[in-house]
């Protein structure tokens, strides 16, 4: 089968031939039809992170395609069924994250495209129990992108501690960011839009947003306090150091932003501050199959639709490169057979 693999960090991907794997016991082989391309995939050729995927390595965790074979002991899954293959690919099902519903922070976990073989090739294998059933009516290539950039974005606003009606930021419009801004406005938020791009800028007013700020021309901490004397919650999908800091700098007292965006880095804190305006500040990593469930579930109701450029496997290295300079607004979806 064809595949992209990592095989150096820093390095273009190498598209290789490699024999289509077997599904072991509960495990089934899933015929890729799409696989969206996350910032995270890039992280992981860049070795952005403390942790590194070992090498060589096939990214890819948001896999859309129909179960072909199944391994041993399949009890869940039927050949011909459509299902999605998200980051978190394995979890123990016994620790007291996985028994707290909290399966995404399992220390055992496997993930999709980062300690296993993921979607960007013709083939993978799955656990049939974490491969999620995908909706009938929404087709591959809209399916994809909600499979880690819509399940990472609902889970996430659900964590700012926001009611209808209040303002949440959205900082980062790219793949997750759209999502976040059609997410959030379907959970009754009024959007506030932070990124570096007018084009991604446009695209979420198109989506909803009541407000927009490009943080290159205008002070989006200084702005937002002097309009509506900050938001109530903030999601942060940047891919930059500083958007952390701004984040929080654009609540409004009792706010929590939330954090979601992976750059390699750190951000100052002021103590004071935090504890003067009692900021919440958390993190929040994909979500569990239950959310992923919920995230398809509101995606359908409400029509949430990521904006997808397709591409194919071998334009991989472009797609990787337009990613770093942010160069296309929605998500990219590589689509295969
Ligand atoms: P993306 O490249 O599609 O989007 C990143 C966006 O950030 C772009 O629109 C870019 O213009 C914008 N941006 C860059 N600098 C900015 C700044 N200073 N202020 C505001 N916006 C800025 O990436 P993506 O696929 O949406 O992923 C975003 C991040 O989220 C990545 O770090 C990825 O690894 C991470 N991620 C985390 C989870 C999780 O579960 N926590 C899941 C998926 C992705
Ligand atoms: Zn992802
Ligand atoms: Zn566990």
């Amino acid at each position: 089968m064809n595949a992209a693999v990592v095989t150096r960090f820093r390095h273009p991907l190498e598209l290789r031939q490699l024999p289509v794997p077997t599904p072991g016991p509960g495990q089934v082989l899933v015929r890729v039809r799409a696989c969206g391309v996350c910032h995270t995939d890039l992280h992981a050729v860049e070795g952005d992170w403390p942790d590194k995927p070992s090498l060589p390595r096939v990214p890819g965790h948001e896999a859309v395609g129909e179960v072909v074979q199944l391994g041993p002991g399949v009890d869940y899954l039927s050949i011909g069924d459509r299902v999605g293959v998200p980051w978190l690919h394995w979890a123990c099902g016994t620790c007291e994250q996985c028994l707290s519903g909290w399966e995404t922070l399992c220390n055992q976990q496997l993930r999709s495209g980062y300690d296993v073989d993921g979607g960007f090739a013709e083939y993978l294998v799955a656990y049939g129990r974490f491969a999620t059933r995908l909706p009938d009516g929404l087709d591959y290539i809209a399916a994809a992108p909600l499979i880690c950039a819509g399940l990472t974005v609902y889970k996430g606003l659900m964590m700012a501690d926001a009611d209808p009606g209040d303002w949440v930021v959205i900082s980062g419009i790219g793949g997750l960011g759209h999502l976040a801004v059609q997410y959030g406005r379907a959970m009754g938020f009024q959007v506030v839009a932070v990124d570096i791009d007018d084009a991604k800028l446009n695209l979420a007013a198109r989506l909803g947003a009541t407000m927009t700020i490009n943080v290159r021309n205008t002070d989006p901490v200084g702005y937002l306090q002097r309009q509506i004397g900050g938001a109530h919650g903030a999601l942060v999908t940047a891919v930059s150091p500083p958007a952390f800091g701004q984040a929080v700098g654009m609540m409004r007292p009792g706010g929590t932003v939330v954090l979601n965006g992976l750059p390699p880095g750190d951000f100052p804190l002021s103590i004071y501050d935090m504890v003067m305006r009692a900021i919440t500040l958390r993190g929040s990593i994909v979500g569990t199959r239950y959310d992923l469930g919920r995230a398809l579930h509101l995606a359908a109701q409400e029509k949430i639709a990521a904006t997808v450029q397709t591409a194919r496997l071998q334009d991989i290295n472009e797609v990787m490169e337009h990613m770093q300079t942010s160069a296309l607004p929605g998500r990219t979806v590589l689509e295969l057979g």
